[in-house]
């Protein structure tokens, strides 16, 4: 049953409790080829073995799927077979990733979890009736609001909150067309819906985040998880880049906001962050494991690309024929890497003068290849310029169609090892063991 709980304004909240709820605890993984389910899904086995219930999301946005050639049934059927294989007996999802009204419709029948991705609205200016309507309804806002455990209240003023209802009301507004188009092919609630707008230019502030949640909740839309782009740079596959003090205290008063706004505009009460990482944030992940554990606050943070670097290290460290393909990637990569990078452009940092040429790198060994790509800081042949190349270079491994894939399948034993592993030790123990 969905309940309809009434907001400060009076007019009626969006029905407060959705009917598929958000799991406390979520990990979105990426499994670009669909051969690795079964060994993301053993480490979050390790977790439960360490009582941590982590609820695993594969996610698979329409840009990879593009790129890939795969479609999105194929997520699910993946994710079923690991499940039955490896007896899990909790929930699971999939979430379609970054999905606006122009790609959704591949998606209603496999996922149970949306990403509604409405960064391209965001500037596009509201009517200004709109803007002032919405304004008059919230007198709230301009008010002092203490946040519990924040150093400073937020105090916004009308001038930013006029600003901001300009900067972001459309989008919230298209948040909602898109909600309301999903929900009507979906049972009632029976899917899980999150909002992304992580993906443009300049990080939203609490401030900023309290008015865009109003403006979500206004729309009616059940919203469990809401993905705010942060401080700092999150660039695809390496560590964050910024100020570790401040992504913290920014990552507190947002917590803080969505505590307020669940109880202010009847939002679902596990409405949680969602931290779209683009993988490997390790230097924030303490920041995060303390947030969770003073605020006992529930999180979801995706990860991307990482399992297919993963498959990479698994080849070249099974040697042989596996590597040699390794190699053969890197050089193609190399060879296109102008045009592999445009898309990505505003996530990665490459420099060229660090990539080693295909010739240097027909010359490694395994562990050459598995130092350079594997993401351990402490390594000193560790390059972050081949491994964002590599990582956006899966257009070269998707092409290669059925070669790869064999490819995967003879490598099983170090792949599958090394998938676990990463998922397990690098992203779950610091994130919700802090260890
Ligand atoms: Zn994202």
């Amino acid at each position: 049953m969905t309940s309809i709980g009434t907001s400060v304004s009076g007019t009626l909240a969006p029905s407060a409790e959705p009917f598929l709820r958000l799991e406390h605890y979520t990990f979105g993984v990426g499994d670009r080829f669909a051969h690795q389910a079964k060994p993301q899904l053993r480490a979050f086995t390790l977790a439960a073995k360490d009582r941590v219930e982590i609820v695993p999301v594969w996610n698979k946005s329409n840009r990879e799927h593009t790129i890939v050639g795969s479609k999105p049934g194929s997520v699910l059927k993946a994710a079923e077979a690991a499940v039955r294989e490896l007896g899990w007996k909790k929930p699971f999802h999939i979430d379609a990733d970054h999905i606006t009204e122009a790609t959704v419709g591949a998606f209603l029948a496999s996922s149970d979890y949306y990403t509604i991705d409405v960064a391209a609205a965001i500037g596009r200016p509201a009517p200004d009736e709109t803007v002032s309507a919405f304004l008059m309804q919230h007198p709230e806002l301009f008010e002092r609001i203490d946040l519990p455990g924040c150093d400073a209240p937020l105090n916004i003023s009308r001038a930013e909150a006029n600003q901001t209802a300009r900067k972001y009301l459309f989008a919230a507004q298209e948040a909602g067309r898109i909600y309301r188009h999903i929900a009507a092919t979906k049972d009632n609630g029976g899917f899980i819906t999150e909002v992304s707008m992580d993906e443009t230019d300049n990080p939203q502030t609490p401030g900023e985040l309290l008015v865009i949640l109003a403006a979500l909740a206004d729309e009616g839309i059940p919203l469990q998880t809401i993905a705010p782009k942060f401080t700092g740079r999150f660039n695809k596959g390496v560590d964050y880049v910024g100020n570790l003090a401040q992504f913290e205290s920014e990552f507190r008063s947002d917590l803080a906001v969505i505590a307020h706004v669940v109880k202010t505009y009847g939002l679902p009460t596990g409405l949680k962050l969602s931290v779209h990482s683009g993988s490997d944030k390790f230097s924030i992940y303490p920041a995060i494991y303390r947030a969770l554990r003073d605020t006992k606050a529930g999180v979801h943070v995706k990860t991307a690309g990482t399992t297919w670097l993963e498959e990479l290290i698994g080849l070249a460290e099974a040697g042989g024929d596996g590597l040699a393909l390794a190699k053969e990637i890197y050089a193609e990569a190399y060879a296109h890497r102008e045009e592999l990078s445009a898309p990505y452009a505003a996530v990665i940092d490459i420099d060229a003068a660090k990539l080693p040429t295909p010739a240097q790198v027909n010359q490694w060994s395994p562990e050459q290849y598995v130092n350079a790509l594997r993401h351990d800081q402490k390594c000193n042949e560790f390059n972050p310029s081949l491994r964002q190349l590599l990582h956006v270079g899966y257009k070269i491994a998707a092409k290669m169609g059925t070669r790869y894939l064999d490819m995967l399948e003879a490598c099983e034993e170090s792949i599958s090892r090394n998938v676990t592993a990463n998922l397990y030790e690098r992203h779950i123990r610091p994130i919700f063991l802090g260890t």
